[in-house]
């Protein structure tokens, strides 16, 4: 079969099955065949004997194949069942892949990685769908699973927001939370005109690599977790305003922020994990 990134060979297949893309469920396929290769190349670094892979979303195979070449096991999660019968076609060559139809939100991701990866060392590598990009991560990192690295391709502001460096403006909540459990880095560019349809924004390759340890210890997570969203809830207010805002007494917020040894006029995105991590525990 010709590759699955040449548009002749999409389209056909695309209009076999009857198939039209759902902007729903953040259908934009990869098209440019350079891209996958690499993705598959970068995301088990570290990993020196076989690995399983988590996909989530392969909608015609295309990262799918390309990671049945380096791993011993792929597991491939697709919510759009119209997508099946064409994964049986396009992916018939792939005997180590294994599809499973369900929403990546909502399977129990523990029990499938056991299921179907035992005990090898496992990575997750995925062209996200944009509407999920967050809580599909945060859903990855807080669930502990067993993953080592992480390998996205995800919408460029979004790579950046994700990698920023604590403390700078580029920094929301989800830059602290994905900073708690891995290190996070851009790997390289991907342009919007590499996707089938084309969306309206560049996108950006990032690797998650999750840490052995978090980089500050807390006596209680979430309520460290609860504090960096209150205090992005309204970023451009002091973070005592933001927290007294977020519904804490503020007799409590002042005392806690000078016990933390924070300016009482500190934004949140000012503040580095380690002074989140000293609010909290002030907070105690
Ligand atoms: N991997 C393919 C590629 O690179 O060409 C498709 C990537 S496309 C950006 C996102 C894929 O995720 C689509 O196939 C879509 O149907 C699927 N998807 C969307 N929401 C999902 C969910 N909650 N769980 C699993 N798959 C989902």
């Amino acid at each position: 079969m010709a590759a699955l990134t040449d548009i002749g060979t999409m389209r056909d297949i695309l209009t076999r099955h009857g198939f039209s893309f759902s902007k729903a469920l953040g259908q934009n396929f990869l098209v440019n065949p350079s891209v996958c290769p690499r993705m598959a190349e970068a995301c088990h670094p570290d990993i020196d004997g076989p690995f399983a892979v988590l996909e989530i979303g392969p909608g015609l195979g295309v990262l799918t194949k390309e990671l049945s070449r380096v791993a011993q096991k792929v597991i491939t999660v697709e919510l759009d069942d119209r997508l099946l019968p064409v994964l049986d076609e396009t992916l018939a060559d792939c005997d180590n892949v294994t599809v499973i139809h369900g929403d990546a939100m909502k399977l129990d991701l523990a029990s499938l990685l056991k299921e179907h990866a035992g005990d090898l060392p496992v990575v997750v590598c995925a062209n996200l769908p944009y509407y999920i990009t967050s809580p599909i991560l945060m859903n990855l990192l807080e669930s502990r699973l067993p993953i080592h690295c992480i390998t996205v391709l995800v919408q460029k502001e979004a790579a950046q927001r994700l990698c920023a460096a604590p403390g700078t403006r580029e920094c929301g909540s989800v830059t602290l939370a994905v900073n708690y459990f891995a290190e996070a880095e851009i790997l390289f560019p991907v342009s919007r005109g590499s996707f089938l349809p084309a969306p309206k924004v560049d996108s950006s390759v990032i690797r998650l690599r999750l840490r052995q340890e978090p980089p500050c210890t807390v006596r209680d997570e979430a309520l460290l977790f609860r504090l960096i969203h209150a205090a992005f809830g309204q970023r451009r207010k002091t973070l005592a305003n933001s927290l007294c805002g977020a519904g804490y007494q503020k007799p409590q917020v002042t005392e806690a922020i000078a016990a933390a040894g924070l300016s009482p006029t500190a934004r949140a995105e000012e503040l580095t994990m380690a002074q989140f991590a000293a609010l909290a525990e002030s907070f105690l």
